[in-house]
């Protein structure tokens, strides 16, 4: 028993739906000893029209699009994933839930991609984050991995070891998050979400590159676009986003969440007053599907 699982649990594991403890896993996987299995992290809300797994197509094509790039056979369609993946939230009896796809590779101590591949998907409850409760970040001392070094858009299990050792830092120095910067110096992004900035009534996010494309960060570009709220993708510096107004963090987990500060600098605009405030509003109608400008719908 742990905090994603109890006795009613239901996983899907290697082609059936499992009670937790009746899936095995093997000691040999290559996942296992050298980070190579790739995974999704995806949110599901309960709307007025019951429950809505949001951006689902969005989230298993870039599982597929991971698998494909690090040679992992895996040969489910985005169909049969979202199907399943409601099949397994109805089992759990989940509305508000985070859901986990993880593709695991088969036995070998070789640096050659194995050839076998098994897909878990594991749920749990979670409910809605959003809120105003602001973070304190640190400004890492790791960067972001180069992105001649790996496909960094992917979300290959390997690739967290940044992302933990930023966020260790962060957190063993008082902080509730780190913020990396790519290897040109650039600021990139937090250690599992994307980062905006807000400045004289313009946002601004790290252009793609050394960043995760997050899914969050589309929504947010398709919703500034729609609401007519200025947004720029561009490469800044750290000294410009301790010039900014505001920031936030967007990410299937994080949602929108507003920073406080940045190392020793406080962002000045009051959150509540900030573009960011605002969508995170409009992100929260959006994943219910509320939102009522969509002109996108419309055109
Ligand atoms: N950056 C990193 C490093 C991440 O792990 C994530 C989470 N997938 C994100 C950004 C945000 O991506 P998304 O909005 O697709 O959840």
């Amino acid at each position: 028993m742990n905090a994603y699982s109890n006795n009613q649990t239901v996983i899907y594991h290697n082609g059936e739906f499992l009670k937790p403890k009746a899936a095995t896993s093997s000691l040999y996987s290559q996942t296992l000893h050298y980070g190579n299995g790739v995974f999704e992290g995806i949110r599901t809300y309960k709307t007025t029209e019951g429950t809505k797994i949001f951006k689902a197509e969005a989230h298993y094509e870039r599982l597929k699009y991971g698998a494909k790039v690090m040679g992992i056979p895996f040969n489910y369609t985005v169909e049969e994933l979202v199907a399943i993946t409601y099949d397994l939230l109805r089992r759990n009896q989940l509305e508000d839930a985070y859901i986990r796809p993880l593709i695991t590779t088969g036995d070998s101590m070789g640096l050659y991609t194995s050839k076998e591949s098994i897909l878990t998907i594991q749920c749990w409850a979670w409910p809605k984050l959003m809120g105003d409760n602001l973070l304190r970040v640190k400004t890492s001392s790791f960067e972001r991995p180069n992105p001649k070094s790996c496909f960094v858009e992917a979300k290959v299990t390997g690739h967290y070891i940044n992302s933990i050792l930023s966020t260790n830092e962060a957190k063993d120095a008082g902080y509730d998050e780190a913020l990396l910067l790519d290897m040109y110096g650039n600021v990139a992004e937090c250690s599992g979400a994307n980062i905006f900035m807000e400045k004289d009534g313009q946002l601004f996010t790290p252009k793609k590159g050394s960043i995760m494309a997050g899914i969050t960060r589309s929504t947010i570009l398709e919703i500034c676009q729609e609401e007519g709220i200025p947004v720029e993708e561009k490469h800044f510096k750290l000294e410009e986003l301790k010039q900014a107004d505001s920031a936030f963090f967007t990410g299937t987990a994080a949602e929108v969440v507003g920073l406080k500060s940045l190392d020793d600098y406080e962002f000045p605009l009051k959150w509540s007053e900030s573009l960011g405030y605002k969508l995170m509003k409009l992100y929260q109608k959006e994943v219910l599907g509320q939102r009522k400008n969509k002109l996108s719908k419309v055109l």
